[in-house]
């Protein structure tokens, strides 16, 4: 029954109680199919007029709209047209058009059910994402017949919690296969004590409904151990509640969700892609992109700031680009900017300068602050495994890497690696590009700068594990390969030492005349060239200059293919030029090995 008539029937309850007789109104409540025999013997075996009269009214309010017109209607016809006005303004529409009249696009009785179910309301700034919203409904349609799992994953802040709410925010869907209801329980990161209470909760608000609509069913005591915490949901769901989906959100852990296996429908949100696998019966799962399309998040902010898209300062698109889209970094500026709207560029700057504590809490969000988010999932790792995320801290950002990388910087076997990589992947640590064979794995902007922002006193000691890590793997040579992983190094080696301040060292690299054959052979002339020019601060000017002339001189020739011998090439460099030293020796020493 919708608010305004049960509230309505609360203020009039004496004045009913105190003159109606029960047993004239119940005939025409039973024709019009609103009240029982069963529940008309009950009301009818109440000793006094008063009594079951309040037995009546106590009944009604626990029923629906179509009962209250019932029953004002029957008042009507048995003359009690006094009593007839009382509720007359609270009469529910029930036409169509009425059950069509929510902005969310949910009908009434949709409206009823979420919230007796405890769902959680539209966030006040929303924008739909039609596409993903269908692949969960679509999802869930397949839990019409059976029982089964529909995993929601995705990184922090992508938008799950609301994604589920609103998939379940659909006429259709809930009358078609969740006639039972839909239940909601926020889980989080918990201990099994908590989850105890969490489980108790959920019986009691499930005992204490259907013991509304039936109030021979009784309460019990609260089931005093997880166990007997889930024999009594497995009873409810099984006997109560039979076709109604429970939606567990924000789940960590695998032996939480293993208290939920007791053969229900469940939609549950989490980072950990792979949690479902501990549990038995049908699955599937809809994965959620970290972030929103640009005209969606924009239109977010839109909305905070209550201006049109088009109207937006120039540094909305900068923001958004920054975040990459994040629906929780783009709602919580948002929600900042509705109460200072002159901060743009200070919130811009802000998130730049990844100081996430400033980018705090205004919403219904978990978490205090974006950092806190981030944080909460690298705290769920085990303690080697979280040693080697914070090793991903060095990569730069937009680059994707092959496993074989990460072999040489963790020094495990490719087959471990890739169970560590599996892990981060699950928990929406980490992305893998999928187009590419092999994999290539890569994070997201938000979690580098997180990550770099957590270590930033020790980043130059991350850079100089990686250096020595490929030292040792190859202290033989670079590698030639041409493969992802080769191009890797040839890339970022010099990155990682300049990073590392082995500056030595990034001398003697660059300077040397074998790197520089073997760099220019995979990978052509231009990017050497970029590397002088990009630590050219760091490198001895003057040597750098003869590298540089050595390059600029022979471009062309380094571009073809059969490769032309860098040592005669270099031999035509001034005696005076380190290039032309170094080839000089080499030449030297294939003359003595002959
Ligand atoms: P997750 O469950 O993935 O951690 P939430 O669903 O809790 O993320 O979303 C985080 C925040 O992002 C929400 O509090 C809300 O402010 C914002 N948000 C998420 N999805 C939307 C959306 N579709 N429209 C507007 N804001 C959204």
């Amino acid at each position: 029954m919708e608010e305004g008539a049960r509230s309505c029937l609360l203020q009039s309850r004496s004045s009913l109680e105190q003159d109606i007789r029960a047993s004239y109104l119940m005939d025409h409540m039973i024709s019009d199919g609103v009240l029982t025999g069963d529940e008309e013997d009950r009301i009818r075996s109440k000793p006094t007029r008063r009594e079951q009269a309040a037995a009546l009214l106590e009944l009604l309010l626990r029923k629906d709209n179509q009962a209250y017109i019932s029953f004002y209607n029957a008042l009507v016809r048995e003359s009690y047209g006094d009593l007839a006005s009382l509720l007359h303004n609270s009469l529910p529409l029930v036409s169509p058009e009425a059950e069509k009249s929510f902005s969310d696009g949910g009908t009434r009785y949709v409206q009823a059910v979420l919230s007796e179910g405890g769902v959680p309301q539209r966030p006040v700034v929303f924008v739909s994402r039609p596409a993903l919203m269908n692949r969960v409904r679509e999802k869930l349609y397949r839990l019409q017949k059976e029982p089964g799992w529909v995993t929601v994953f995705g990184m922090a802040g992508s938008g799950k919690s609301v994604l589920a709410a609103e998939a379940v925010r659909d006429h259709a869907l809930i009358t078609e296969c969740f006639p039972g209801g839909v239940h909601w329980l926020s889980i989080g990161q918990l201990d099994r004590s908590d989850l105890l209470v969490r489980i108790q909760s959920l019986c009691f608000r499930l005992e204490q409904q259907s013991q509304e609509k039936d109030p021979s069913s009784s309460l019990h005591r609260p089931p005093g151990s997880l166990e007997e915490a889930k024999e009594r949901l497995r009873f409810l769901m099984l006997r109560r509640y039979p076709r109604s989906l429970l939606i567990l959100d924000d789940i960590w852990d695998s032996s939480v969700l293993k208290a939920f296996d007791i053969q229900c429908r469940v939609l549950l949100t989490t980072r950990d892609r792979s949690l479902a696998e501990c549990v038995s019966g049908p699955k599937s799962e809809v994965a959620v992109e970290s972030g929103l399309e640009e005209g969606q998040a924009l239109e977010i902010l839109a909305l905070y700031v209550n201006r049109k898209p088009q109207r937006l300062p120039e540094q909305a698109r900068s923001i958004v680009r920054e975040c990459k889209g994040s629906p929780l970094v783009v709602s919580l500026i948002g929600a900042l900017l509705r109460e200072f709207p002159d901060r743009w560029a200070y919130y811009l700057h802000t998130l730049q300068q990844k100081k996430f504590k400033r980018i705090r809490k205004s919403s219904s969000y978990d978490y205090d602050a974006l950092d806190q988010a981030m944080a909460a999932s690298i705290q769920v790792l085990s303690k080697e495994h979280r040693e080697l995320y914070i090793d991903l801290t060095v990569l730069e950002k937009d680059v994707k890497v092959p496993a074989k990388v990460l072999s040489v910087l963790w020094d495990l076997e490719p087959e471990e690696v890739e169970d560590v990589l599996q892990d981060f992947v699950n928990k929406s640590l980490l992305f893998r590009d999928c187009h590419h064979r092999p994999y290539l794995y890569y994070l997201h902007d938000l979690q580098l700068d997180f990550l770099a922002e957590m270590n930033r006193s020790g980043l130059e000691s991350l850079h100089t594990k990686v250096v020595r890590q490929y030292q040792q793997r190859y202290s033989q040579g670079p590698p030639t390969s041409g493969d992802e992983e080769c191009l890797y190094w040839f890339r970022f080696l010099t990155y990682h030492m300049a990073k590392a301040n082995l500056t030595q060292e990034l001398y003697s690299l660059m300077f040397s005349l074998d790197w520089v054959r073997t760099k220019a052979q995979i990978m052509g002339p231009a990017h050497l060239i970029n590397d002088y020019l990009e630590y050219s601060t760091i490198l001895d000017k003057e040597v750098r200059g003869h590298f540089q002339e050595f390059l600029s001189l022979n471009g062309h020739q380094l571009e073809q293919r059969p490769f032309p011998d860098v040592v005669q090439l270099a031999l035509s460099q001034p005696d005076s030029s380190e290039v032309y030293r170094q080839a000089l020796l080499q030449a030297q020493e294939r003359a003595t090995r002959g």
